[in-house]
């Protein structure tokens, strides 16, 4: 496996790897890899004749306060994982490396990123957009895969590949879970044993929903209300937002037609989880 740390290189090599005659696929991440990532990059595996990750943890996409200093970081485990999985090369760039002196150029995705987690990290997406736009410049991916786990984030590369004729083909890939439900994040790890149990009540919340509407429940603020509820009677978790949205254009919606997502976003003690699923009215 190819270990490439900087632009020049990855440019030569993505060149000698399409001379080859061969496609490629890239399962951007910022690294500290669990199953979810792993599923990722197996689903990868068989999309594309070259198997390419990159690892960055994105300084642009992280606001002031948040957690870019202490986001964990295992490069050596990351390295032995990707390998049992077949992948065949990393790009591991650092932070001067992507944003050398001077850099100026970000890309802005508009009205998709004004809900959800575009509220509460009004910086958030901006940061992905570009990030995601430069690895497709650098890498030259025929695919690139993506965890419904972020689903906003999807929406947003999506609409930014569609928009900028981008030549990659977006593949969704649905959220990894522990046996207990809780969608596996690196982030994960901050929890302790009581928040690891509180944390649970995201999944819970989403299998409320699913039931609600499976019992012909449409009205949104309905499961709303009940979603917050459950939230506050859990210890050690505080709501960032409970939001019922349409699947495109991450737009709240009153009633559910056809197809909606759910959307939550919840503080577990210092620790911010988010998850979602699709409402299905029929
Ligand atoms: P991250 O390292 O958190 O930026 O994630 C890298 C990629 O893995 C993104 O496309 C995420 O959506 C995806 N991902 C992370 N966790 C999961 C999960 N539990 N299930 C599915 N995809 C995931």
């Amino acid at each position: 496996m190819d270990v490439i740390t900087t632009v020049r290189e990855m440019k030569a090599y993505v060149k000698a790897v399409r001379q080859r005659g061969e496609t490629i696929c890239l399962v951007p991440t910022m690294g500290y890899l669990h199953k979810g990532h792993l599923d990722l990059m197996r689903m990868g595996r068989n999309l594309s004749d070259h198997l390419m990750i990159s690892i960055f943890v994105n300084p642009t996409q992280f606001g002031p306060a948040e957690d870019l200093s202490r986001y964990p970081r295992d490069f050596e485990q990351d390295r032995r994982l990707s390998g049992e999985v077949g992948v065949d090369s990393i790009f591991f760039p650092t932070p001067e490396e992507m944003y050398p002196k001077g850099y100026a150029t970000y890309i802005n995705v508009e009205g998709i990123t004004g809900t959800l987690c575009g509220v509460s990290r009004p910086t958030h997406f901006r940061g992905v957009a570009t990030v995601v736009a430069k690895l497709f410049n650098i890498c030259e991916p025929d695919v690139a895969i993506f965890g419904e786990k972020d689903y906003q984030q999807l929406a947003v590369i999506r609409r930014m590949v569609e928009d900028l004729n981008m030549n990659v083909r977006v593949v969704a890939h649905p959220t990894v879970r522990e046996e207990d439900g809780l969608a596996m994040s690196s982030r994960n790890k901050y929890l302790n044993g009581e928040q690891r149990v509180s944390a649970l009540v995201l999944n819970r919340v989403l299998g409320m929903a699913r039931d609600l509407v499976a019992g012909g429940e449409r009205k949104t603020e309905a499961i709303r209300k009940k979603a917050l509820d459950m939230i506050a009677s859990t210890p050690d978790a505080v709501v960032d937002y409970v939001e019922i949205v349409h699947p495109e254009t991450m737009q709240c919606i009153d009633m559910i037609e056809d197809r909606a997502i759910l959307a939550l976003a919840v503080k577990i003690g210092t620790t911010r989880l988010i998850d979602n699923t699709e409402l299905k009215s029929s």
